[in-house]
């Protein structure tokens, strides 16, 4: 019953805050509604969350990953991340012409962009 509430509260703010959240991010947050709640549980939660394919796993690197919701994951973006509050924000869109970067003979299957820079909540 009580990991059913801590799901449930862990699901929340994943659609709340729309952005690929931490661990320790995600216990901060969900402290303030479920005070007791500790960060093995949020740990175990995310992990069958990832085992049941509703969160994704977002790598940053040389940072622990955050998680975002699959239906979020399922339209092509990227991400920007503070240099600040190390907050991880989803971009829209996406930069023409990439493949115009390639050299001769060379096909892209797929590719990887990180925006960092300064939040508006840090400027
Ligand atoms: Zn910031
Ligand atoms: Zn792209």
């Amino acid at each position: 019953m009580r990991q059913t509430k801590q799901r449930t509260e862990i699901e929340r703010i994943f659609q709340d805050f729309n952005r690929p959240l931490g661990p320790q991010e995600i216990h901060e947050i969900a402290r303030k509604s479920l005070t007791s709640i500790n960060l093995a549980t949020i740990y175990r939660t995310l992990n069958r969350m990832l085992d049941e394919e509703v969160i994704v796993a977002v790598g940053v690197p040389g940072e622990p990953d955050r998680y975002e919701l699959k239906k979020a994951a399922a339209t092509h973006h990227h991400h920007f991340r503070c240099e600040k509050c190390q907050t991880v924000y989803d971009l829209q869109g996406c930069v023409e012409n990439l493949k115009a970067m390639l050299p001769n003979n060379f096909s892209m299957t797929s590719h990887d962009i990180w925006l960092y820079g300064i939040c508006k909540d840090c400027n």
